[in-house]
Formats: structure tokens, C-alpha cells, sequence
């Protein structure tokens, strides 16, 4: 019997299982595909203060520390580098809009001062003459999310997590007893359908917990899909040091191998089904985004796209991450649908461990803010009793 089992080997569900391990729980992982080749692996690497929601900035800022030194915690290197970040305003609403919200991020603890565009210029050269303000973190960075799953594999085995790869979970059943039975999928590898024993459950599975809550009963939850794109350029010389937003548009940031990483998840439809989740790549969506980048950075105009990726993003409809337990469902918790999931990734797991395993976090994760509760709230109000009471009888 596993103390826990944890669903979904994305960043959430790798760190969690990490430092659960390294505490002396005895952890199960179960990733259907590898790990961290989903979101946390097809990411734009941003680690910035800038743009992540405000409940989620206590949270963002020790995250980002934590990728500066992976050395200590995950015994590998990712490629992590500081640059300055800026997020730009063409426009004055643009302006407005950018000044409101750098104010309130600042307020809250986070370096992070208003500039006009010259003062921009000076930080970032490659900058188009026409920004006119900008928010500025000295202090942001990067790391590489392609280079994740292989430390993760070997840091989690040498802590003693079982891991099955490959293997998908298709339903859970509660124990007469107590605990749960994992059901594991047969695997690609010709592994065949397996029940996995274990005390509590932790669903890490990004959108994919929306079809997994029905496994509790809990049906119909408001968890939409979405693809975010990563469009990459051809290599060019060093044109920018900095990373780049354009106010809700695009990120823009310049890799140490000089191609240009474009992100941005506008233009793609939303999802209810992941099962039903398609991405047909949209060539207008792609010039458009290519238009905002060469008016932010010049020396972009001639470049060519070389390819372009997608990956998926669960959101809860105040945008907020579901985190705590699962209602009603004694042993069960979630961790899903993180907006900078990136950044937070190893921290958010660490607290989790922290929290699971009965010591005073370093701060609270499970508050009310991500409580998984309040979605029913939002969407089924009273209904949320006559569901639970179905459920019951
Ligand atoms: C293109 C893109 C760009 C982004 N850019 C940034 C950025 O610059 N900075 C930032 O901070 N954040 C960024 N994000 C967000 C960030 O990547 C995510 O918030 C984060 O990776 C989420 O991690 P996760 O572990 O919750 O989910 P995921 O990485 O999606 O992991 C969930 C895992 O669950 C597994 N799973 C699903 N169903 C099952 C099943 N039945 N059985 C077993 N396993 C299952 C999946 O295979 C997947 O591996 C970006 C996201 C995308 C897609």
C-alpha cells in the first residue's frame, strides 16, 4: 500500500512527488504518457513576476528562486538564466491598463517599477521606437522546459518513487477500508491493467482533472481547455537580452541559441472534453502574432518561422487554480489548472508535500482563494447539494 498516489507527472505532480519521497512518504506516480511532455514541457520557460495573477505573486516569487538554484533541489541544471523582463504598452489605454496593474504587483512585494519607453530603450535596445511605457522586473528569467523531465525522472527514482510511465489512470475506487484502488490502463508497453493500492490520492493533471473529479461524482465542474502556441523563429544573432510581453498579447524572449520563442495562447479555441481537445494551426493566428513581435522588436522582420508547438492549459473561470481537497471525498486532493504553472511548479509541490505530510508549510497553499469548493459555488449554487445528494443514494 503507497501513502500516496499521485496523477499526473507534469511539474505539479514531479515536485510533489519529490519532496513527498524525500520526506519518507511512500509515492506512487502515474504519468499515461512521459513526464512532463505536456504543459510542463512545451512551455515558453518564462519565469516572471509580471504576469502572474495576483493571489498566485506569494507564490511565483519563491518558485522563481527555487528554478535560479535547481542544482539544490533537483541535482541538475536546466538552463536557468536571469534577464531583465519588460512588458510593454503601444498605446495609452495599453498604458493604463499595464500602470493599474504593475502598481498593485508592487504594492504586494514584487520589484517591479513603471518606465517610459526611453528608459526602456536603454535597458532593451532591440525595443521598437513606438512603446511608449513599460513595466520592469530586473529580476526575471528563464529555464529551459525541455530540459526537465530527464532530471526529474532521476531525482524522483532516486528518492524511491515508484513511477509507471506510460501508463494511464482510468478510474479510482474507494477502499472498503480506507484508501484508494488506483485502476492503471494497460500500458504501451504491453504492461497489462493493474489496481494500485494506496491511502490517499493527489490528481495532478492539469485539464485532465475535469474528467477525473466524475470519478468522485463531482460532474460537470466549469474546468475549460485551451492551447497556448509557441511559435520559434530560425536562429538570429543576439537581437534582445530581455523577456518581452506585449500587453495581453504575446511573450517574446530570445533563447542562447538565438532563435526567437513567440507565446501566446490567443485565437485557439476553449475545450469542456480534453478527450475532444484539437489543435488545428491557424496560419492568420500565426502572422498576426508574428506582426506583434517584429512591431516590438525590428530586427524581427525578415526572420522565418521554423515550426511551431502547442500545449494544453486547464482554467477555472476566475482563473485561479484549483488546490485543496477534493469536496466530500475523505484523503483525496488536487492540484490543477495553475495559471504560471511553470514558475510555481516545484514550490507549490514542496508546500503540497509540506502540507500532506503534517508539518507547518512555509506558507498556507490550501486556501480559500484555490479552494476546490468554490466552483460549485460558482456554477451549480444549490445544485452542488442535489448532485452530492444523487451521488450519495
Ligand atoms: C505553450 C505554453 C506556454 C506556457 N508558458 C509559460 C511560461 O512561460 N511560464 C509559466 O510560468 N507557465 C507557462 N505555461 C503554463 C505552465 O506550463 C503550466 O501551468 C504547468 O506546466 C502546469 O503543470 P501541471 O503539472 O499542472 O500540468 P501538465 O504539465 O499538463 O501535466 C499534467 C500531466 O497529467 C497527465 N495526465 C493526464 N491524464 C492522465 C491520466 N488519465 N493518467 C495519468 N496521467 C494523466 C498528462 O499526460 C500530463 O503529463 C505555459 C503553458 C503552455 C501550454
Amino acid at each position: 500500500m503507497h501513502d500516496i498516489a499521485i496523477v499526473g507527472g507534469g511539474v505539479l505532480g514531479c515536485a510533489s512527488a519529490l519532496f513527498m519521497a524525500r520526506g519518507g512518504m511512500k509515492v506512487v506516480l502515474v504519468e499515461r504518457g512521459g513526464l512532463c511532455m505536456e504543459a510542463s514541457g512545451r512551455n515558453a520557460g518564462t519565469l516572471t513576476l509580471m504576469y502572474a495573477r495576483r493571489p498566485l505573486l506569494q507564490f511565483v516569487i519563491p518558485g522563481k528562486e527555487m528554478w535560479e538554484d535547481t542544482r539544490s533541489w533537483l541535482g541538475a541544471d536546466v538552463g536557468h538564466r536571469f534577464a531583465p523582463g519588460l512588458e510593454v504598452a503601444f498605446t495609452q489605454a495599453e498604458a493604463e491598463l499595464l500602470e493599474r496593474e504593475m502598481k498593485l504587483r508592487a504594492e504586494i512585494g514584487a520589484p517591479i517599477e513603471v518606465i517610459g519607453g526611453n528608459r526602456a530603450r536603454e535597458i532593451e535596445p532591440g525595443l521598437s521606437e513606438k512603446v511608449i511605457m513599460a513595466g520592469y522586473c530586473a529580476v526575471d528569467g528563464f529555464a529551459g522546459s525541455n530540459l526537465i523531465g530527464g532530471p526529474f525522472r532521476a531525482a524522483l527514482l532516486a528518492a524511491g518513487v515508484t513511477l509507471m510511465e506510460a501508463r494511464p489512470v482510468v478510474g479510482v475506487d474507494r477502499r472498503a477500508g480506507g484508501g484508494f484502488d488506483v485502476r492503471v490502463g494497460p500500458g504501451r508497453d504491453g504492461g497489462e491493467a493493474v489496481r494500485v493500492p494506496a491511502r490517499r490520492i493527489l490528481l495532478a493533471a492539469n485539464m485532465w482533472v475535469r474528467p477525473m473529479l466524475d470519478w468522485f461524482g463531482l460532474r460537470d465542474l466549469p474546468i475549460k481547455g485551451r492551447a497556448n502556441q509557441v511559435i520559434v523563429t530560425e536562429r538570429m544573432r543576439p537581437a534582445i537580452r530581455s523577456i518581452l510581453r506585449v500587453v495581453s498579447q504575446i511573450s517574446l524572449k530570445q533563447t542562447n541559441n538565438g532563435t526567437f520563442l513567440i507565446g501566446s495562447g490567443a485565437g485557439y479555441p476553449w475545450f469542456d472534453d480534453p478527450d475532444q481537445a484539437v489543435i488545428e494551426l491557424k496560419p492568420d493566428n500565426v502572422v498576426n502574432k508574428l506582426a506583434i513581435a517584429s512591431h516590438t522588436v525590428p530586427a524581427l522582420r525578415d526572420t522565418r518561422v521554423l515550426r511551431t508547438w502547442h500545449g494544453w492549459e486547464g482554467y477555472t473561470p476566475d482563473n485561479l487554480p484549483l488546490v485543496g481537497p477534493i469536496p466530500g471525498v475523505p484523503d483525496a486532493y488536487v492540484m490543477a489548472c495553475m495559471r504560471s504553472g511553470w514558475t510555481t511548479g516545484p514550490y507549490a509541490g514542496k508546500l503540497m508535500a509540506q502540507t500532506l505530510m503534517g508539518q507547518t508549510p512555509d506558507q498556507a497553499l490550501f486556501i480559500p482563494e484555490f479552494d476546490p469548493a468554490r466552483l460549485f459555488e460558482m456554477e451549480f449554487g444549490p445544485n452542488y447539494t442535489l448532485k452530492r445528494k444523487e451521488r450519495a443514494a
